[in-house]
């Protein structure tokens, strides 16, 4: 049985895909999406050769090997372009996911990659803006909570293959943030990227549980900072103090 993160990610991926795990670990995701008959075949991509090893034996106890094919590299490379639809990547933070993707994109690997379904650990906010930026959108989102940890899980399509009313423009509509009177427009966008368009468009206690906590966690930053009274501590104490501001003023304004 996968945790509750993982099946979620696996829940994303679409019926039938060819699909690339990167930074697969143990391979736990393409093994459960072979056995379980969603998926025809996958390729897991490991970089280190510790998790490579784990994933190899994985997939061999499962008597998968003929159907999981598991490779050793840095992010993408290990992909042939057009050999598979979708990327599912887990597990690390936002910006080292970004920058996978972004390595990729420019040696040609995400060529017919319609799907990718993404969980970054923290700096989702990062992982969204590259998506917006390298035409993905985002279909839905999740957060969920697992062992005292909260997690966000991402899927988004390719624009060629994002349904027509489903768009970059509607999904971030400042609009969503319409009940927070004292932003201005491009700060509500700054927020819906942080926060995730579609978490804020139906609220959970799990994305009120994760703001409270980051408020309290840049409460206690701004402490430390304030007790050295230098112009560089005094910025940076402004800076934190507006950021825990936005934080209330949008979880008030939430359902
Ligand atoms: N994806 C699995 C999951 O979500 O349960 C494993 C997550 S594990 C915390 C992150 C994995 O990514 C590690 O096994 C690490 O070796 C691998 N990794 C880190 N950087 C990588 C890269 N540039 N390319 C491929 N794998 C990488």
């Amino acid at each position: 049985k996968l945790s509750k993160r993982l099946q979620q990610i696996a829940d994303f991926v679409s019926e039938g895909a060819r699909v690339a795990d990167i930074g697969s670990d143990h391979a736990l995701l393409p093994v459960y999406l072979l056995q379980s008959g969603k998926c025809p075949a996958a390729i897991a991509g490991e970089l280190n050769t510790g998790p490579f090893k784990a994933a190899k034996r994985q997939v061999a106890e499962a008597g998968l090997t003929k159907r999981i094919e598991v490779r050793q590299g840095d992010g993408l490379e290990v992909l042939v372009p057009g050999e598979a639809d979708t990327v599912t990547v887990a597990g690390m933070g936002g910006s080292l996911m970004a920058d996978i993707l972004e390595a990729g994109r420019i040696a040609g690997k995400l060529e017919g990659v319609r799907e990718l379904v993404l969980q970054p650990n923290v700096g989702e906010e990062i992982v969204r803006k590259w998506l917006v930026k390298h035409g993905y959108v985002l279909q839905t989102e999740e957060i969920l909570e697992e062992d005292g940890r909260i997690y966000e899980v991402l899927h988004a399509l390719h624009k060629q293959h994002s349904p027509a009313a489903v768009t970059n423009e509607d999904v971030y509509n400042p609009a969503i943030l319409a009940a927070v009177p004292s932003m201005d427009e491009e700060a509500k966008l700054e927020w819906l990227y942080r926060m995730g368009p579609y978490l804020l468009r139906r609220p959970t206690e799990v994305l009120h549980s994760k703001w409270r906590l980051e408020r309290t966690k840049l409460e206690w930053i701004c402490k430390q900072v304030g007790q050295s009274d230098t112009a560089e501590s005094r910025g940076k104490e402004a800076q934190l103090r507006s950021e825990m501001k936005g934080i209330e003023e949008v979880l008030s304004c939430l359902p």
